[in-house]
């Protein structure tokens, strides 16, 4: 190989074809004071066609994920080298690199593998591979990328061949016969165990999976039903319970699963627990799905049940529906504890794409420290902060229909407490409307001394809070609570048995279920969604929002009932041949509606049939749009500018910048097509998405 002194005078490659890799291209050494490298020169649009081309090379099939990234602003540098970069990623084999297998840092548990002679049960992944390579965009020539390759080979650190058709110890005796398995169809396999689909279904899916890579044959399919049937053995083995001791049990569960963790302090004398969760699957949709997008905060799940409760952060995905991406169960709200994960979890992403930001933050909840997402540092989340009623709206609701018997009641009841609300914009005093509630309905015992309890001590910071913060919009409530709805019924499925043994006050437990069951649900969801398959789960996920049913209902279905009531009837009879139902939405148009379905009269949940009736509506506007315009308005008198100046003319700039921005977001959802907004747009120049 021959050795340089400088990039400068190396050759830019463009080998031909769609993909190519590492052997399509010559490699130099290039010296200097530090190190020898291998390096080459390519165009830095062709990078992705080297990815592709590396992760397919037929001795070594496998994916190289972004372990770590850096970038820079184009002008930051006064000085600097030939081989600087403007943006830097770390690409390293999926394989690696940590150890989970065999004379790994890092063993399975003896207790819970499987007592066979052959190694089967070894991990299909995380063996350690130490291939790994380098692309930088170059600071002084933008359009290229220099490749440096530090770790070609794909072994462990014994120099040893870790995976593919050349390692044959990779799973067992029959390991050179067997295709090289995807990650997907793995993911695909535990998530259809854990969610308790029968085994011929899951083997079924996995051999239909295995045939697009290789053909098919009685030896392969054999080798497969093996496979699946370790699976299953092994998770109907797998435990919560790691140790006696809970503590303990999560200190090793930590230590196994280090991947998935992005934050951990140990419970101490003076510090209570933290434990922050993000698979690397996570880690991906939050990039996705959350750059630049709405994030939310759905927040002290369990505060009750559970020994710490459940703090999640959710994304919105292509259907508008909640999806978690990162788990924090903790019972500390100190502003001092609630900076150092939410730093930690953002430094995971920057790790991996250094240009993500958030667009909005939601929260749920009026006591949450507000500062460590709106602190204007580079550190933080830094953007805006938008409130919820979800939550307060379903407490309400929920403890009005188990509490109170009479249906009239519970209407009024409930859409007083909406008044209360409303007192927010139309200025009466919110002491004075309390009071008069507590009065009226003092004959309700058992809602008022959980009202006292819960709400009045706190009633005005809540308040104070929808008066400052901007209001989310129901369709983004329906989602969380769609969330908080499932996180519901996966973590009471087995509530007796579970509050029996004591589960719900270990930890353990809880991180089990939520890296078991429910992201299992959330992978599958997207998965079928994604590549169409499924048609059931696909089509169950599509209708978990209450927002999406609202959709489906035709505005014809809904009909006056009486003055202060709307029927909403359901299109067809249903299955069973019964006859058409019909609800009546009571106190119609308002967030504090009441429906006679039973999602709502006796879950408290937001129900379609309310959001279809406001979606009719016309006479009343939804309240997070009454928030829009009182902070609009709000804002206008504050920041006016003295009249006559030019300080007006760049205020006047500005406002259309934003509203031709809004318009343009209206478009694209009315359409729901990119295309016809772009055709109206100027042409301009669209750059390629980083990879
Ligand atoms: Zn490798
Ligand atoms: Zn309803």
């Amino acid at each position: 190989m021959e050795i340089i002194e400088s990039i400068d005078t190396l050759t830019v490659q463009d080998p031909g074809g769609e993909d190519f890799c590492s052997s399509d291209l010559e490699w130099f050494k290039l010296r200097n004071a530090e190190r020898c490298e291998d390096v080459a020169l390519i165009p830095y649009d062709r990078v992705d066609a080297f990815i592709i081309g590396e992760c397919s090379r037929v001795e070594f099939p496998t994916r190289f994920h972004v372990e770590r990234g850096r970038k820079r602003a184009r002008g930051s540098l006064k000085q600097h080298t030939a081989d600087e970069y403007l943006d830097y990623k770390l690409y390293w084999c999926s394989f690696g690199p940590e150890n989970y297998g065999e004379g790994g840092t890092i063993l399975p548990s003896r207790r819970y593998r499987l007592n066979t002679r052959n190694r089967a049960a070894r991990p299909q992944s995380m063996r350690g591979c130490t291939c790994h390579f380098i692309v930088k965009r170059l600071y002084a020539r933008p359009s290229l990328a220099l490749l440096i390759y530090s770790e070609r080979r794909h072994v462990n650190k014994s120099g040893i061949i870790c995976h593919g058709p050349l390692d044959g110890d990779a799973i067992g005796p029959g390991a050179k016969r067997v295709p090289y398995m995807c990650s997907g169809i793995q993911q695909q396999t535990m998530s259809m165990m854990y969610l308790g689909i029968p085994e011929e279904n899951v083997l079924e899916k996995h051999i239909e999976g295995i045939h697009r890579y290789c053909d098919p044959n009685a030896k392969v399919d054999g080798i497969a039903s093996q496979y699946v049937h370790k699976v299953g053995m092994i998770i109907k083995r797998s435990s919560h319970e790691l140790d006696l001791d809970d503590e303990a049990s999560i200190r090793l569960w930590v230590e196994r699963n280090k991947k998935s963790v992005f934050f951990h302090r140990d419970a101490s004398v003076a510090d209570p627990l933290i434990l922050g969760i993000q698979t690397e699957w996570q880690l991906q949709q939050m990039i996705r799905f959350g750059h630049r997008n709405i994030i939310a905060l759905h927040s002290t799940f369990g505060i009750k049940r559970f020994k710490y409760p459940l703090c999640t952060v959710v994304v919105f995905d292509s259907r508008n529906h909640a999806l978690p991406v990162a788990w924090v169960i903790s019972r500390s709200v100190a502003k001092q504890d609630v900076t150092t994960w939410m730093k930690a979890l953002l430094d995971r992403v920057h790790l991996t794409d250094p240009g993500w930001t958030a667009g909005s933050f939601i929260i749920d909840d009026a006591a949450l420290e507000v500062e460590p997402i709106r602190q204007n540092e580079m550190e933080s989340f830094s953007c805006p902060i938008l409130f919820s009623l979800w939550r307060i709206r379903r407490s309400w609701l929920k403890h009005i229909v188990e509490k109170c018997s009479n249906i009239e009641v519970q209407r009024e009841m409930f859409k007083r407490l909406g008044e209360i609300v409303y007192c927010v914009w139309n200025g009466r005093d919110v002491s004075a409307a309390v009071e008069e509630f507590l009065l009226d309905f003092a004959d309700q015992a058992s809602f008022m001394e959980y009202f006292k309890d819960s709400w009045v001590p706190k009633i005005e910071m809540w308040l104070m809070a929808m008066k400052n913060l901007p209001l989310a919009s129901q369709e983004t409530s329906a989602a969380v609570e769609a969330y908080h709805i499932k996180l519901e019924t996966k973590l009471s499925d087995d509530d007796a048995a579970a509050s029996h043994l004591g589960s719900l006050q270990r930890v353990d437990w809880l991180v089990h279920k939520l890296i078991t069951e429910l992201h299992s649900g959330y992978w599958l969801d997207r998965y079928a969604d994604e590549t169409d398959s499924f048609r059931d789960v696909k089509d169950e996920y599509i209708r978990s929002t209450s927002w999406h049913r609202a959709l489906q209902i035709p505005d014809s279905c809904v009909l006056p009932d009486s003055d202060l009531s709307v029927r909403v009837t359901s299109q067809k009879e249903d299955d069973g041949g019964g006859p058409a139902k019909s609800h009546v939405v009571w106190n119609p148009g308002s967030e504090f509606s009441h429906c006679t379905c039973e999602s709502s009269s006796t879950k408290g949940n937001l129900c379609e049939h309310v959001l279809k009736v406001g979606m009719v509506s016309d006479e009343d506007l939804p309240m997070s749009f009454r928030s829009l315009k009182a902070i609009l308005i709000d804002a206008w008198r504050k920041m006016k500018p003295a009249d006559g100046s030019m300080d007006l003319d760049v205020a006047n700039a500005m406002t259309w910048r934003v509203l031709d921005r809004v318009r343009m977001f209206g478009d694209l959802y009315r359409h729901g097509d990119v295309s016809r907004v772009v055709d109206g747009m100027v042409p301009k120049w669209i750059g390629k998405k980083a990879r």
